[in-house]
């Protein structure tokens, strides 16, 4: 049977889509390069014995989205985020305040423990706030209708219940860095650094660069806090229950289905082209791929307005993120945590610093997060652009000082390592599909944010080509595993 809409990519931004679309009584396809859904929210065999959530560590759809959906979603439970600190010491957050929270910051200072719990409702609204933005429909500047300024001004009116304060608060963080926002709340550098590397996560950014006040804001907004949510069963069965769902909404998820063109006449999608040749007929496709890679490689610059091609080849990708997944006899010694060495703003910076010279940091941030006997070391910042050197070569170095940094936290690991299993930012690319390796499908900066995500003029999921509309991490609502970008995308088809 013929399909109303495709979409390109089952991760869950795809899947959200294609759920909305067919609980609307749309017939929908989607098309799925690799042999196994769920994009970067996978859980899959890895390397020799490793079953394991190989790129995210957990996350959850926003609960609007799973009972919009009545969605069968495993249970998740909150870590808390716990800071290796130099000799030995940790600070455990968490953002519900608990008497063990308050004492850990309390050990390194008193003052912080007393602002923690102002701090965390100070995130909650600011990341409420950013929700709300998510979910409101950016307009194309510089011409907004009537009927695009509306939810806008529904926005504005959101933000003034905060009341004057901390309305002016809100809108003030988003373009601090994450040093200068945790200045005005904490003494303690631990405890600042600790916030700041959950602000840079997944960013080619410091916690000394603007913006990271609007990413600390999006990473909790994403996480519920500072620690992973971490997924019953592994992330994968999120993608799971989407498929399910989309199964019994009479949908379709075809894998191993790479798609290399979409097929146009006129300006005006007919369908897509396979890499084994099969054409399939749609007027309506969705892109879940990345941006650039939709508009340049699937659509082609010579179908597009010059200036258009030109704003999505600026579309500024640059990842810097890495994973060393570890095998161990299972004596590790790691602490149930999502653990970090982060233990200065300093030392979060200098890592990124590494970055900015096209070189993979010796002394990265990890992110520590075990399950079993295996042990994932997600690295920052190792970028996909390297200046010297090539993949080929780093991917040794890589392995060496993930392995160096967490064993001088945790000395128990070393022992315990019986294989390695290295993910550079070129695998992510290749294996992954994320164009140099960027996992948010376009980086969350502030030029990139909002309604200049993808880009300036362009934040409505719709292009200049009939019929195509993009929906994944790369426009407004993404990126994370929300599944807020694939929701509004689909309000906006049915629009259509
Ligand atoms: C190491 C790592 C850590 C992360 N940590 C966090 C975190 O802490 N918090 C958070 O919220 N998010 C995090 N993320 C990001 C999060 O996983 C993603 O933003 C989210 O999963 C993206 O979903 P998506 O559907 O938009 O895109 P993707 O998951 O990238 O899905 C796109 C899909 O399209 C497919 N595709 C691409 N091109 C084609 C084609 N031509 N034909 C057919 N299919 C195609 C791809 O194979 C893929 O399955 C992390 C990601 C990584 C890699």
């Amino acid at each position: 049977m013929a399909s109303d809409v495709i979409i390109i990519g089952a991760g869950l931004n795809g899947l959200v889509a294609a759920n909305y679309l067919a609980k609307a009584g749309k017939r929908v396809l989607v098309l799925e390069r690799r042999a196994v859904a769920g994009g970067q929210a996978v859980t899959e065999a890895f390397g020799s014995g490793f079953r394991l959530d190989v790129l995210h560590a957990g996350g959850q759809l926003r609960p609007d989205i799973v009972s919009d959906l009545g969605l069968d979603v495993p249970a998740s439970r909150s870590e808390p985020l716990i800071s290796v600190l130099p000799g030995g010491g940790q600070l455990r957050l968490t953002a519900d305040s608990d008497d063990r929270t308050l004492a850990s910051i309390g050990s390194v200072s008193k003052r912080d423990a007393e602002r923690w719990p102002g701090f965390v409702a100070f995130m909650s609204e600011a990341s409420g706030f950013l929700d709300a933005a998510y979910r409101t429909p950016m307009p194309r500047l510089p011409n907004v209708s009537f009927s695009e300024g509306l939810p806008l001004a529904k926005l504005a009116m959101n933000l003034r219940q905060l009341g004057p304060r901390d309305m002016f608060r809100v809108i003030r963080a988003l373009p601090m860095s994450a040093l200068e926002l945790t200045e005005e709340w904490f003494e303690s550098d631990a405890v600042r650094a600790a916030i700041g590397a959950v602000a840079v996560h997944g960013a080619t950014l410091g916690p000394m660069s603007a913006g990271t006040g609007y990413t600390l804001m999006h990473n909790w907004l994403n996480r519920g806090g500072l620690g992973h949510r971490r997924v019953e069963g592994g992330v994968g069965r999120i993608a799971d229950a989407l498929v399910a769902a989309l199964k019994a909404r009479g949908g379709e998820v075809r894998l191993s289905a790479d798609v290399k063109r979409i097929i146009l006449d006129d300006q005006t999608v007919r369908g897509v082209r396979l890499a084994n040749g099969e054409e399939i007929a749609a007027s309506t496709v969705m892109s879940a791929a990345d941006p650039r890679h939709t508009l340049l490689t699937l659509v082609g610059a010579p179908e597009l307005p010059p200036e258009f091609v030109w704003a999505a080849q600026s579309i500024k990708m640059r990842g810097s993120v890495a994973k060393v997944h570890l095998l161990t006899d299972g004596n590790h010694g790691l602490p149930a945590g999502t653990l970090i060495v982060a233990p200065s703003v300093r030392y979060v910076e200098r890592a990124y610093d590494a970055a900015k010279y096209g070189q993979v940091s010796q002394q990265p941030y990890l992110e520590i997060t075990a399950d079993g006997a295996v042990v994932s070391l997600h690295y920052q910042f190792a970028p996909y652009a390297l200046r010297e050197r090539d993949w080929g070569q780093e991917r040794a170095v890589l392995e060496r000082s993930a392995v160096d940094t967490a064993a001088a936290a945790f000395p128990q690991l070393r022992s315990s390592i019986r294989e390695i299993k290295s993910l550079t930012p070129l695998d992510l690319e290749r294996t992954y599909g994320l164009t140099e390796g960027d996992l948010n499908h376009g980086q969350l900066i502030l030029d990139q944010m909002f309604f200049m995500r993808p880009m300036p003029g362009w934040s409505t999921h719709k292009t200049p080509i009939d019929g195509l509309f993009l929906c994944g991490s790369g426009v407004h609502g993404g990126g994370g595993i929300s599944g807020a970008a694939g929701r509004n995308a689909a309000k906006v088809v049915l629009k259509a």
